[in-house]
């Protein structure tokens, strides 16, 4: 884990892992490899932590 990793974590800027990356349905769901939230993609390298 970077520091400058974890301070995007902590803008709600996830980077998923990316074997672990899968379709719901509706979208592209992941964990994030740095903080290990449960996210979901929002465009182009747009990773956002999924509201449960
Ligand atoms: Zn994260």
């Amino acid at each position: 884990m970077s520091l400058f990793s974890f301070i995007g974590c902590l803008a709600d800027k996830h980077q998923p892992v990316r074997r672990d990356v899968d379709w719901d349905g509706r979208h592209y769901v992941g964990t994030c490899r740095h903080c290990g939230a449960a996210v979901r993609r929002h465009g182009r390298r747009d990773w956002r932590r999924r509201e449960i």
